[in-house]
């Protein structure tokens, strides 16, 4: 069987590996595709595409954009989106401005909680790409201040977390509409993150979505098991949205997560590839 993986990060945010390395993975791993689909950013996607063309590897442009949502964390995907698009590059603008300036606050909270933490050690472990909360956990584990990234954000980084500070601006609306503006497919991420587990409650989030533009669901994804797996699907077919799926692989920003593989046996069929591509052209 085909398959790919249509949700990694690099150092362009908060993965670990280059581009270009991940690209070579890719290939390595025996995918078929990748969408690279860093938080908030486009910075990745040219090295990646140049990277893809050398090898011969199906590549498709990417974005994750945070939005706000009362409940756990809403991420947007956006595929072969126009970088080029003005609209989307001054939203991402605004809301990397909002990162900038949500870092040094949750370095503050930290100090205050008695660790010794600053912007340019923080700078330096981000190496230029967008500064996200796993660089702040990455950081406070080498200094010893906690054992694994994991405990980082259970006890200090989650929301709600003690040094969570909230960076997200853009509406759900706004990130849907952005994507679309820019000729992207908009795909709500993971929804597992929604904390939600009633499946009519889930489905009635998604279908509002739905409304507002949304046009395929991540049903294959690390955290989603089986059962969850089926949901999504079933879900995705009743409000005919495009079924989806990535490993949201970040190199060791979270070690357990193999690049198309997930935490272990993940398989997302290239047929997702041709439907979104399908819905793309139909736009
Ligand atoms: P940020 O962009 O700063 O909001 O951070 C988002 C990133 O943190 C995403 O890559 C998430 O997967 C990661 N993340 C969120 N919650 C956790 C958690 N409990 N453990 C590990 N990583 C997490
Ligand atoms: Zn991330
Ligand atoms: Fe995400
Ligand atoms: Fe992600």
């Amino acid at each position: 069987m085909k398959i790919c993986d249509l949700h990694t990060h690099t150092t362009a945010s908060d993965g670990s590996d280059s581009p270009e390395e991940l690209i070579n993975l890719a290939r390595a791993v025996g995918l078929s595709a990748i969408s690279i689909t860093d938080h908030d950013t486009t910075a990745g996607l040219d090295a990646g595409a140049n990277r893809a063309k050398e090898i011969g590897l199906e590549f498709i442009p990417g974005v994750e954009l945070s939005v706000s949502f009362p409940k756990g964390n809403m991420h947007l995907l956006g595929y072969y989106i126009d970088q080029g698009s003005h609209l989307l590059q001054s939203v991402l603008s605004r809301v990397q401005a909002a990162r900038a300036e949500r870092n040094p606050r949750i370095l503050h909270r930290l100090r205050q909680l008695g660790m010794d933490l600053h912007m340019p050690e923080l700078e330096e472990m981000a190496q230029g790409g967008q500064i996200g909360r796993p660089h702040i956990a990455r950081l406070m584990v080498e200094k010893g201040y906690v054992r694994s990234v994991k405990q980082a954000f259970d006890k200090y980084l989650k929301k709600g977390g003690p040094a969570y500070a909230p960076k997200s601006i853009l509406s759900p609306f706004e990130a849907i509409g952005t994507i679309r503006e820019a000729g992207g497919v908009p795909v709500l991420a993971h929804p597992f993150s929604l904390l939600t587990k009633d499946p009519e409650e889930l489905e009635g989030i998604i279908d509002e979505l739905k409304d507002q533009g949304l046009m395929g669901l991540e049903c294959y994804y690390s955290e989603h098991d089986e059962g969850f797996t089926a949901l999504c699907l079933s879900i995705a077919r009743r409000l005919d949205l495009v079924a989806t799926g990535g490993s949201d692989y970040h190199g060791k920003a979270k070690p357990y997560i193999k690049l198309g593989r997930g935490k272990g046996n993940l398989q997302i069929p290239y047929s997702c590839v041709e439907a979104i591509k399908a819905v793309r052209d139909a736009l």
